[in-house]
């Protein structure tokens, strides 16, 4: 063997909360914090990131092997990446070996990776190249401020109403970073719901631009990273798994619908995608622009306080108006138990139609029916897995968990009593169609759910064919709800407003207010006027008057001060403590033991608030039983210290088949 030179530290993708001591051969040219080797892993070989060169080895590691390989330095991570990858892995509180998988193409992180050369790239849906709109006054003066503002990093939040322009704003902002020979990155919460956002920025740059997300194969996804690196690509638009692709000279950041949900990852590596991108733009020195018509409570007080720079786009920008918004109280006119309409918003869809107009009707539900019930012994048949009732599907038919994929075909009678058929109770999109078929025979009506949307194809050719016209009826969960322009859109009708409000989540209101702000949004965008119904059982709500009376302002203030007395973000920050296991009592101790870790371990820290333990909202998902405890401080840095430390400690002292997982930030669902 060669006499090793000195000793690093790589962080390899294995959930550890640690980074692994290696010998550099003493042949090697230097290697710097970031750079990619391959190091020997048991009897694997797996790629990693070196995280510090000249450590002292532990003196109590028996054997410390040699690295295997360096991978060209192409693949290094830049300063301004690794700094993120560092601060995200403190943050939030991850295991390197999770994190690191979020800055590197899955592909590389295999020791056979496939040759980048072979990949072949999707074709971008072009559309047509229309003739260029002239910006308005209003985003004339948001371009300028983000292009005359301060050199390096700032933030902008810009808060423009649904239709406003604000994508035209990033193109204009691209066209200006081209000329400069700078490159842009554009997130978007989900691409498969907006290939025309990417075929906004392909018809308008062309070959530059590229997209990123996760539904790519994993050779795509190489070599549009190679791409990127190389400066081939200029104009990367991808989901939150773009965030850390090496594009040249990067000089802006934009994340879209900056507010939505899907920016947060929920498994394995836990990030907030939004606030990573924040933090990649300051690292870089670079100006980063949200944009949301209905931006999250953290980003408004960040503007607020003077953090953010706010910029606004109060108007549409095509001659569109507004939609006026009707609000149905569905305990005064009872809606039609299978198409969900009150008899008002029924009359208004028949009127629509009649003018040859077309309609979207929104239900966060999918499937046929949310339960079956036995009408003789009340029996109603749960997911063997999970803590919930099976859904209904009827093609094809099926008994569908909706967390756990469970499925299983539908029981003939009731497999309690088996006296009685079972009943499809409620009505989900799937029934929705069906009513609405029956209703308006002749008419075009097609459906946008998960069911539907796990073909990507398939999704596509709906929203194409709605924005041509060619449906009349547009049945949807929030799939629909996202940015999308139909100009031959009037009617909206949101059916079942307060879903979302029985939640176990402190952004329930919030989420409330967003969603039917941004499904009002779809209509009347362009000349034809656009009309609303919202459809609830609790009118009185403040997040329903306000997006009644598209207020966002009203609601801003409303929440804050709701979430400043509740304590919670953005006044306070969250970290949830998960606790699973296949066996309940040991899942339930195990709960009752980290809360009294915890409270002993912030005895001394008044500032943090140790709450539970307390049985998950979804007590069993996926066969595993849930328990949860919820830390709150107003210093997090602090309590964030504490954790880091003891950790690794607190989860070696687990019983055998419990696990423990740490969300910091979490999106809620508790
Ligand atoms: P947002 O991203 O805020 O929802 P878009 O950028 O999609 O808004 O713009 C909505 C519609 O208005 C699009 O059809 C777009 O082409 C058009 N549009 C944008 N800016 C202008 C403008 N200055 N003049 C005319 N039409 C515009
Ligand atoms: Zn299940």
């Amino acid at each position: 063997m060669e006499a090793a030179s000195h000793y690093v530290s790589v962080w390899l993708p294995v959930p550890r909360r640690l980074a692994f001591t290696y010998a550099v051969p003493a042949d090697w040219p230097a290697l710097r914090p970031g750079s990619l080797v391959v190091a020997p892993l048991g009897r694997r070989q797996s790629v990693g990131i070196v995280a510090a060169t000249r450590v002292q080895p532990d003196p109590d590691l028996a054997e410390i092997k040699p690295l295997s390989a360096r991978l060209p330095e192409i693949w290094d991570l830049s300063p301004p990446l690794l700094r993120v990858l560092q601060w995200s892995i403190g943050h939030y509180l991850a295991p390197p070996g999770e994190a690191l998988r979020a800055f590197l193409p899955p592909a590389l992180l295999k020791t056979k990776s496939p040759d980048p050369a072979k990949a072949r790239l999707r074709p971008i849906p072009a559309l047509e190249t229309l003739s260029l709109p002239e910006p308005n006054a209003e985003q004339n003066a948001a371009i300028e401020a983000i292009l005359a503002g301060p050199e390096g990093f700032q933030a902008y939040l810009l808060h423009g109403i649904t239709g406003s322009g604000k994508t035209e704003v990033y193109l204009r902002l691209c066209a200006e970073l081209l000329g400069r020979g700078r490159s842009a990155l554009i997130l978007v919460p989900e691409i498969a719901l907006t290939p025309q956002t990417v075929g906004r920025f392909a018809a308008r740059f062309g070959a530059v631009v590229g997209s990123y997300h996760s539904a790519m194969t994993e050779a795509q996804r190489l070599k549009t990273w190679i791409q990127a690196r190389s400066g081939e690509l200029r104009i990367l638009v991808g989901t939150r798994s773009a965030l850390a692709l090496p594009l040249q000279d990067l000089g802006l950041v934009v994340v879209d619908e900056e507010h939505d949900s899907s920016y947060k990852q929920e498994e394995r590596f836990r990030y907030q995608g939004r606030d990573l991108a924040v933090l990649r733009a300051r690292e870089e020195g670079i100006p980063v622009v949200l944009g949301s018509a209905t931006p999250s409570l953290e980003s408004l007080e960040n503007a607020e306080s003077g953090k953010y720079r706010l910029l606004h786009l109060p108007d549409r920008a095509t001659r569109g108006a507004l939609p006026k918004i009707h609000l149905v109280d569905l305990k005064k006119e009872a809606a039609d138990p299978e198409t969900l309409l009150s008899p008002s918003l029924a009359a208004a869809l028949a009127a629509t139609l009649a003018r040859g107009e077309q309609a979207l009707l929104f239900l966060n539900r999918r499937g046929f029916a949310p339960f079956l019930l036995c009408r003789g012994c009340g029996e109603a048949p749960n997911c063997p897995n999970c803590e919930i009732a099976l859904t209904y599907h009827k093609r094809p038919a099926a008994m569908v968990c909706h967390y756990c994929e469970f499925r299983a075909p539908p029981p003939e009678r009731c497999p309690r009593c088996s006296d009685e058929e079972l009943q499809a109770m409620g009505s989900g999109t799937e029934r929705l169609e069906e009513a609405l078929a029956r209703l308006h025979p002749g008419r075009r009506i097609a459906r946008l759910d998960r069911d539907v949307s796990l073909s990507r194809q398939r999704t596509e050719e709906i929203l194409t064919s709605f924005a041509k016209g060619e449906i009349d009826i547009l049945v949807g969960t929030q799939l629909v709800a996202k940015g999308h322009d139909f100009k031959q859109l009037t009617l909206v009708g949101i059916l079942l407003a307060d879903s979302t409000l029985h939640q176990p989540d402190f952004r329930s209101a919030e989420r409330l207010f967003q969603l039917v702000t941004q499904v009002a949004g779809r209509a009347g965008r362009h000349d034809l006027p656009g009309e609303v119904f919202l459809q609830t059982f609790r009118p009185e709500h403040y997040a329903i008057a306000a997006a009644l009376e598209q207020d966002p302002h009203r609601f801003f203030l409303h929440e804050r001060e709701h979430r400043r007395e509740a304590e919670y973000p953005p006044f306070r920050r969250l970290v949830l403590l998960r606790l699973s296991g296949n066996q309940a009592g040991k899942v339930e101790q195990a709960a009752r033991k980290l809360a009294e870790d915890l409270r002993t371990l912030f005895a001394r820290h008044p500032e943090v608030k140790v709450l539970g333990p307390s049985k998950s909202a979804l007590e069993k998902l996926r066969g595993k039983y849930r328990w949860q405890l919820l830390l709150r401080t107003s210093k997090y840095e602090a309590m964030r210290r504490v954790l880091e430390e003891k950790l690794g400690r607190l989860e070696k002292s687990l019983a055998a088949g419990v696990s423990l997982h740490v969300d910091v930030d979490p999106a809620g669902s508790f």
